[in-house]
């Protein structure tokens, strides 16, 4: 199709924790000139928002009761994503170990799904030039007609140590632990589970540095809106 560079683009971007989702997505973004969606931090947002409210984290009914009440605000500026709980801007509080050692629990409640999914999908329907979105389950339920779907993997080991690195040399084993505990309850919650799409491109970031995953993914992008 004619001017097919000019119409919008949707990349879904899924993975396990720790396999370079987040860096990679903001600098695709940024270097094709598409807004950027971080989908884990709504999660994580609106898990934020259910402790400081004192809502039992173990008692899903609760979770569903509550899903509706917190009004969550995402920027898609790939320079400076935003996030916001009713006005609060939590970019911090939401990194937390409290916060990540929770999410899993309140991103597998039916109702938290259903209400952050239909954010996803208003946030990329407005995103005239395109986006990137990363998560667990856009190729799958978010984004299913999505025009370009990257599944990004890598060895536990691997993922652990960029954690650790992150998290300034936390602890390598307990690192490790905890984030293959967290990829267990997301692969294996009944809704939406983390799972790679059928017509995704698997990526094996293990032995691949990061500006080396950036032009995998920029590649596909490219090659996408050469086809149109
Ligand atoms: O990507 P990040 O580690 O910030 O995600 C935090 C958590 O949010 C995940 O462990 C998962 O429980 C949840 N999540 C999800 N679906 C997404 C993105 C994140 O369930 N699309």
């Amino acid at each position: 199709m004619e001017n097919g560079a000019a119409q919008p683009v949707i990349v879904a971007i899924d993975g396990p924790s720790g396999t370079g989702k987040s860096s990679t997505s903001k600098a695709v973004a940024a270097q094709l000139g598409l807004r950027y969606l971080d989908t884990g931090a709504q999660y994580r947002a609106i898990t934020w928002w259910m402790v400081s409210n004192g809502i039992d984290i173990d008692d899903p009914s609760a979770i569903a009761a509550a899903a509706g009440k917190p009004e969550i605000v995402s920027g898609t500026d790939p320079a400076g994503p935003l996030i916001e709980v009713d006005g609060v801007d939590v970019a911090g509080p939401i990194r937390t170990q409290e916060v990540t050692a929770k999410v899993s629990a309140v991103s597998a409640v039916p109702e938290v799904r259903t209400r952050i999914t239909e954010l996803q999908r208003t946030i990329a329907a407005g995103a005239e030039s395109g986006i990137v979105v990363e998560g667990r389950d856009i190729g799958t339920t978010v984004l299913p007609d999505a025009d370009v779907k990257v599944f990004l993997t890598a060895s536990a080991e691997a993922r652990a140590a960029r954690r650790s690195a992150e998290l300034k040399g936390a602890d390598l084993a307990t690192t490790r632990e905890a984030l293959v505990r967290r990829d267990a309850a997301d692969s294996g919650r009944t809704t939406s589970p983390l799972a790679k799409a059928g017509d995704a491109v698997e990526v094996d970031t293990t032995e691949l540095t990061l500006a080396q995953v950036i032009e995998c993914v920029v590649t596909l992008v490219e090659e996408k809106r050469a086809e149109r």
